[in-house]
């Protein structure tokens, strides 16, 4: 037997070499289910199969990278070269391009990101003179995504009076119009946004009975990680593909659907039974990441689940530390004890800064655990959050480069057609794009044909329209022996980009010209590592899909050591030796949107033990008692979910901040203008509303008693915490100060008293300004 196949266990090496019809795998948590996949299509290459037959399709590109390099470390790096893997995303926009002409696309369509769909739909709203607030861009762009993830075209949509009467009902009777405007101006565009990718793969597979032979006879193989998150498109995708060979694998954990929000059907794994003949089913039980006090724990969760396939996991590996549960006064101290405990355990266990993972329901919690974690100086990193190639500048260099590969691209002409600033104004793009409408051309079309057209403009920017298109064909020009390196290099210069964010100074034009040598650096590593791997020359419009279509986890190159912080959605399929999971409270997770019905209640459940289960050695789990939401401090309860938990598995921490700290001079209740003016007595930290532990020997824990200063003689106090807010240490004429907009600067005055101190600052590149120091987020230097 192979050698590898003995890192296996005998219920892991079933499925493994079980290589011909179709199976399924249904398994919990860190039973092996990817691993199983990687070590299977190693298998199957060994045994003579062609890579260039099997895809397989993960649930983010870094996960497809890391079985990739794992399966080429077992057959050889040449083998595993074609081996086609990746999400449905990227495996089906390489297969558009190849296809594209048939669906009367250009093979170099650009894909629209979410931010170009917003500005379009925004745009079309505009320009069909709807109400912006009935018709919200970004739920609109929802509702045109769920139908096209319900493969509900624009023509489907109009055939159907009851999807037209329900958008009626939501008081939008327009969204039909807005779809088709949409749709239309994508195809002029020569655009797909990311639902496309997966609605026109179906219509190819559908119109094009040859098309869907050649790619059914080109995977004869298929495998599927993440199963139980598949939504309609995605399935109807697999299912035609498989259809003729039958060779399909599947592997999911019901417990672990957490996507239904967008889509995803959770039927898609419960039903694979019915979809083909002679399904061979799998289970695993043993669990291999995480200790046995951790698997305990997240059972005993998601046993409260009504919905679910029975199944057992358990683990061999150590008892460990049972789950520490933390409460904590406000999202303030509860940011300082995940950074002092990652501080402590750092030092104390030799461990390393990407041993930790701190997880939450929703970005915004990040802030408050950014602040305490900098204040450590613990390196840390937020994925998910505004991708790096969604910053502005950055977007704006990436414009440049969509219109070299496709000048129809309507979005990306719009962003750089008048920046940096050539004097062509918002009226002039205005006429372009009504002429373009009328003439059904592109806007770039009309631009270079402008002599032939009606559109009314002085021969001045005339000029300077024909100016811009000729910019962008020497660009054309050059991209055809340029790599993308050289060509972004000599764009940035030409168009005057750099010069325009270099011009100000100030500390922002500064990050974004640093953020633009990034792009470029990054650029350099893909040319680099294009000619590497994947033999190719690392074209413009290689990078450019590898661009559009990276996750943040993907930027991830996994050599800097830090923290990561992520939401839970972010963070399936992945481990940590020790995660935290923060703001367990109610409203906020279980999350007040989710809480209608029981299903709702039950997906935040399996996202729950989603969290939970990415722990390999330790799991903290904290809340706080206030919040704050909506820029309010707000109270809060314990999450519903501490208390289903099994206590047997759980370590009740005492919470010492509630001593250390008088929480009216923490800097978080400071900030607020709300708290700092209102009758400090009133200051609630009164105790959950219902105990929050009732069972057993766990005691409930009274709030202290705190001596309470009313406002007027709340002075700037020091304290020993090395806290650098300045309320904990006094601000002096003559300090140099650190402010995040202005940069570095010099304390020139200070004035007022109690809540309204306010300092004059001469900062270095913002000049004089007078901040109130309640509200300004400043450091001494
Ligand atoms: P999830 O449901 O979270 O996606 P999973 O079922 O895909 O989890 P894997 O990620 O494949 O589980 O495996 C979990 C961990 O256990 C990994 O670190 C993996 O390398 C390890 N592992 C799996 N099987 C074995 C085994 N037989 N021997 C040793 N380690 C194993
Ligand atoms: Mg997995």
């Amino acid at each position: 037997m192979e050698k590898y196949l003995s890192q296996l266990n005998e219920a892991q090496l079933e499925p493994t070499i079980q290589i011909d019809g179709p199976m399924i795998i249904i398994a919990g948590a860190g039973s092996g289910k990817t691993r199983v996949l990687t070590y299977r299509i190693a298998y199957m290459m060994s045994k003579g199969i062609d890579p260039f037959n099997i895809l397989s399709l993960t649930f983010t590109n870094k996960s497809a990278r890391e079985m990739k390099e794992r399966i080429a470390g077992i057959v050889g790096t040449s083998e595993a070269k074609n081996l086609w893997m990746g999400t449905f995303h990227s495996v089906f926009a390489k297969i558009l391009r190849i296809e594209a002409d048939r669906l009367g696309y250009p093979s170099n369509f650009t894909i629209y990101d979410t931010q170009d769909s917003d500005r379009l739909i925004a745009s079309i709203i505009k320009e069909l003179q709807l109400d912006k607030d009935i018709y919200k861009y970004k739920q609109v762009r929802s509702r045109i995504s769920s139908y096209k993830n319900s493969l509900i075209t624009v023509r489907a949509y109009f055939q159907n009076p009851e999807l037209k009467e329900a958008d009626a009902m939501a008081r939008r009777p327009r969204m039909g119009d807005i779809y088709k405007a949409y749709v239309d101006r994508c195809f002029k565009a020569g655009a797909m946004d990311f639902d496309d990718l997966l609605l026109k793969t179906n219509e190819l597979l559908t119109r094009f009975p040859e098309v869907l032979m050649k790619y059914q006879n080109r995977f004869k193989y298929i495998l599927v990680d993440e199963y139980q998150d598949t939504n309609h498109s995605q399935y109807l995708i697999v299912r035609a593909l498989s259809d003729k060979f039958q060779n399909i694998c599947v592997v999911g954990d019901d417990a672990q659907s957490i996507y239904a929000f967008r889509g995803a059907n959770i039927n898609n794994i419960l039903n694979f039974q019915k979809d083909y003949d002679d399904v061979k089913e799998f289970r695993l039980e043993q669990n291999y990441r995480s200790t046995k006090n951790i698997v305990n724990a997240a059972n005993s969760i998601i046993d409260k689940n009504e919905t679910k396939l029975e199944k057992i996991v358990w683990t061999a590996n150590d008892e460990g530390e049972k789950v520490k549960v933390h409460r904590s006064l406000t999202d303030g101290d509860e940011g300082r004890y995940v950074a002092s405990t990652i501080w402590e355990n750092k030092m104390q266990n030799q461990l390393k800064n990407s041993d930790f993972a701190i997880l939450y329901r929703t970005n915004a919690q990040s802030r408050s655990i950014e602040d305490a974690l900098r204040k450590r100086d613990i390196p840390y990193r937020i994925y998910g959050g505004l991708s790096f190639y969604q910053r502005k500048e950055i977007k704006d260099v990436l414009s440049y480069l969509r219109l070299i590969i496709n000048p129809a691209d309507e979005e990306a002409l719009k962003r750089v057609i008048n920046f940096p600033p050539r004097g062509i104004g918002q009226t002039t793009v205005d006429k372009l794009i009504v002429s373009a409408n009328g003439y059904n051309r592109t806007i770039f079309e009309v631009m270079k044909n402008i002599d032939k057209t009606d559109v009314k403009i002085n021969s001045g920017t005339k000029t300077k329209l024909q100016n811009f298109v000729t910019l962008i064909e020497s660009f054309q020009v050059l991209n055809q022996t340029a790599d993308v390196f050289e060509l972004a290099e000599h764009v940035t210069r030409t168009t005057g980009l750099i010069k325009e964010f270099n011009k100000d100074g100030t500390p922002e034009g500064v990050a974004k010209m640093e953020n633009i040598e990034e792009l470029l650096n990054g650029m350099k590593d893909f040319v680099e590592g294009q000619k590497e791997i994947a033999d190719t020359t690392g074209s413009l419009a290689e990078f450019l899909e590898d661009v559009a279509l990276a996750t943040d986890l993907d930027a991830d190159k996994g050599d800097a050591d830090h923290v990561a912080l992520m939401t839970i959605h972010l963070a399936k399929g992945l481990e940590f030796p020790t995660v935290f999971v923060v703001g367990l409270e109610e409203d906020l997770f279980p999350s007040a949107m989710s809480m209608n019905t029981r299903s709702e209640l039950e997906e935040e459940r399996r996202l729950f033990y989603v969290a939970l289960t990415r722990a390999e050695k330790q799991a903290y789990l904290t809340y706080a008692l206030s919040r704050y939401r909506w820029g309010k401090l707000v109270d809060s309860e314990p999450s519903r979910f501490i208390e289903e938990i099994d206590e047997q598995y759980l370590d009740i921490v005492t919470p010492i901040e509630e001593r250390r700290f008088n929480p009216m001079l923490s800097a978080d209740i400071f900030g607020d203008p709300e708290t700092a003016q209102i009758n400090p007595n009133k200051i609630r930290y009164k105790p959950a509303k219902k105990p929050v532990f009732k069972k057993g020997n766990v005691t409930k824990k009274e709030p202290e008693k705190f001596e309470v200063t009313t406002h007027k003689n709340l002075k700037p106090v020091t304290k020993t915490n090395g806290n650098t807010n300045l309320f904990d240490s006094k601000l002096v004429v003559g300090n140099i100060v650190k402010h995040i907009r202005f940069g570095t600067g010099e304390v020139m005055k200070i004035e007022g008293t109690g809540g309204d101190v306010k300092a004059e600052i001469n900062f270095q590149h913002g000049g004089v300004k007078k901040l109130l120091l309640r509200f300004a987020k400043l450091e001494v230097v």
